[in-house]
């Protein structure tokens, strides 16, 4: 482990640099700065990490599994913070991340999302949540189902789920480019089914897009947030599933 002044600097230099990234990419594609969000990815670093990029103006956090976020969530908390679960969720963890999460970003089945309906209703009825849980629906882009995602086929019938499940707002569309595909190919389909999808629920306006690797690409093709972890805190000390 690094000394916290030097990962404070190594993090402080990291984040200047994805926003750098970020605001040059909103200008090369003639968008304004503030029309994407960078959500920070924390899994599987430490919440003292999550605690000096508060320091740093930064307010939403992005984890990929519940037994690793909930830790850190218990540890920070949720006031002035929001926490974003953007990896596979397994419907029996439905209920702990409703209890924590702002959104989720990796909404891929029609069983998860009763559960999800179910485990805010839960949450509310607790006290541990009043707002309701922004979705993001994951499209699969090449059909693989298996990597996550929703087929293309079934994406009007996952959408229109979720906008009739109380408790749920549908927020829009999240895709990771499939292995070996070119991104820029990728995020540009992925754009015209988030033109698709906004034609029947115009609310629906987030496209969750671009990661360390794509970033520029997500953001010529209409990215809203872009979830980035190794370029702002550099390689996971595990690999991620
Ligand atoms: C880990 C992860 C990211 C961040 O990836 P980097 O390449 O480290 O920026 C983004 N999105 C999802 C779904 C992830 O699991």
């Amino acid at each position: 482990m690094t000394a916290p002044d030097d990962r404070r600097t190594y993090l402080a230099d990291h984040l200047a640099e994805v926003r750098d990234r970020l605001s040059r990419a909103c200008a090369a594609a003639d968008r304004a700065p503030d029309s994407v969000t960078l959500l920070p990815v924390t899994k599987f670093f430490p919440a003292s990490d999550v605690v000096l990029l508060r320091e740093l103006g930064c307010t939403e956090f992005g984890e990929s599994r519940e037994q690793d976020a909930s830790p850190k969530v218990a540890e920070i908390g949720t006031d002035g913070v929001r926490w974003h679960m953007i990896g596979r969720l397994q419907r029996n963890k439905a209920k702990a991340v409703a209890a924590w999460a702002h959104a989720i970003h990796s909404v891929d089945t029609d069983r998860l999302v009763t559960a999800l309906g179910k485990a805010v209703a839960g949450a509310v009825d607790n006290g541990d949540r009043t707002a309701d849980l922004d979705v993001y629906v994951q499209v699969s882009l090449d059909g693989d189902t298996h990597r996550g995602g929703v087929d293309r086929e079934d994406l009007e019938a996952l959408t229109a789920q979720v906008s009739e499940t109380s408790g749920l707002r549908l927020a829009g569309l999240m895709a990771v480019p499939p292995l070996g595909a070119d991104a820029d190919a990728s995020f540009e389909d992925l754009q015209r089914l988030h033109t698709q999808v906004l034609a029947s629920h115009p609310g629906a306006t987030g496209l969750s897009a671009g990661m360390t690797g794509d970033l520029e690409e997500a953001v010529r093709h209409g990215s809203t947030c872009v979830r980035v972890g190794t370029a702002i805190l550099g390689p996971r000390p595990i690999t991620s599933p």
